[in-house]
């Protein structure tokens, strides 16, 4: 027996390329359906909606007459987005009697503050005022580095800006598999998912379609992001209208990931899923079990290494030293040196700093309160 779907008031439903153009271009009705009847009800039920919808892209490929072919450029796809971007809006316009509001973001909206917020206003004022706010990313202006870079990570994103309570995606698939169904037909439906760990990532694969970036790795990414701030997640077959239909009895019909238990809180949160990761400081065990057991900041002396090119302020990994090399990630956090510092002080004790470097801005190289644990 499948859990029911948790109590949600607020949730933010992505609905992938696939769904729109199950051809790989254009925008067709053929899914959406269902969607707008679950966005509707919900409407109507005094909750709130707020959908992230791909299919930029696809929807210029038809208007410009072109087929999708995996290896569009940068500049290709921003102006296929730019094109396609207002058929999109108009299509979905055309299923709801609400204003609907396109909001675009980039990866820059939701890594600083300032236009976190601002972003996060404007959409709290669209549901104050009924509207439908449909979000895609702005792949017009977005480059490579500065793009989230599919709509899964963009929809948990968007989750956690607004404080969502859900996080529906909805794609092609019945949700979450032990192998890939399309390869192997025995492969096991996972109902429900309690904690997202290594073995959840090796079990899924990459993208498969041109028009779309994600697969099924980037909708377990965008359910970590989400679950990890208390928001549970769910993965329905959105080619499926009994799957749309029975969420609106609360049931569940895909995946379910819960949410965790204990969710980080905001700053920790941004730290670990939003802050990009800038290098590596690997660490000796004594210094591993006092950040893990002890709520120890970092110390230069328990610095064994440091990997890539970073300065004071970056996000880094923390790993630790092992006879194989460094281990998995262990912690992230914000570093208080510079690599060339950092590489001058390590193994040395606190109070040398000021000696080596002539300054010494920090005693520590993370504090305690810029580091998040990961397991
Ligand atoms: N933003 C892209 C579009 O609208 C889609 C990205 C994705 O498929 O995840 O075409």
């Amino acid at each position: 027996m499948p859990p029911p779907l948790p109590d949600w008031d607020r949730v933010v439903i992505k609905v992938g390329s696939a769904l729109i153009a199950p051809d790989d271009r254009g925008c067709s009705t053929t899914h959406l359906l269902p969607i707008a009847r679950f966005i509707i009800e919900s409407r109507h039920q005094g909750k709130e909606v707020i959908l992230v919808s791909s299919g930029a892209v696809a929807a210029g490929l038809a208007e410009q007459d072109r087929d999708a072919s995996p290896g569009l450029s940068i500049p290709e796809r921003q102006a296929l987005a730019a094109t396609g971007q207002p058929l999109l809006m108009a299509h979905w316009r055309r299923l709801f009697d609400a204003p609907c509001a396109q909001v675009l973001l980039t990866y820059d909206d939701l890594q600083r503050r300032s236009r976190f917020v601002n972003a996060k206003n404007t959409i709290q004022e669209l549901l104050d005022r009924d509207a439908l706010p449909i979000v895609n990313e702005n792949d017009t202006v977005a480059t490579e580095e500065l793009q989230v870079g599919d709509n899964d990570n963009l929809a948990a994103y968007v989750a956690v800006l607004a404080e969502a309570d859900l996080l529906v995606i909805c794609s092609d698939v019945d949700g979450l598999y032990d192998a890939d169904p399309r390869t192997t037909p025995d492969a096991e439906h996972r109902p429900v998912v309690n904690r997202i760990t290594d073995d959840i990532y090796d079990m899924v694969g990459g993208a498969n379609r041109a028009v779309a970036r994600g697969g099924m790795h980037t909708k377990v990414e965008a359910a970590e992001k989400a679950t990890d701030r208390g928001i549970d997640t769910v993965l329905v077959n959105g080619t499926k209208g009994d799957h749309l239909d029975a969420l609106g009895r609360d049931e569940m019909p895909g995946t379910l990931f819960r949410r965790v238990d204990r969710p980080l809180s905001a700053r920790k949160h941004w730290m670990l899923h939003a802050l990009p990761t800038a290098g590596r400081i690997v660490v000796d065990d004594g210094a591993a079990q006092a950040l893990r057991n002890g709520g120890a900041s970092l110390l230069p002396s328990g610095v064994v290494s440091v990997g890539g090119t970073f300065a004071q302020g970056d996000a880094v990994a923390v790993m630790v030293a092992t006879d194989d090399g460094p281990s998995a990630r262990i912690a992230k956090g914000i570093t208080q040196y510079g690599t060339d510092a950092l590489r001058r002080i390590q193994g040395r004790q606190s109070h040398a700093i000021a000696d080596i470097l002539g300054t010494a801005p920090a005693d520590h190289v993370i504090h305690r309160d810029d580091l998040v644990l990961v397991d």
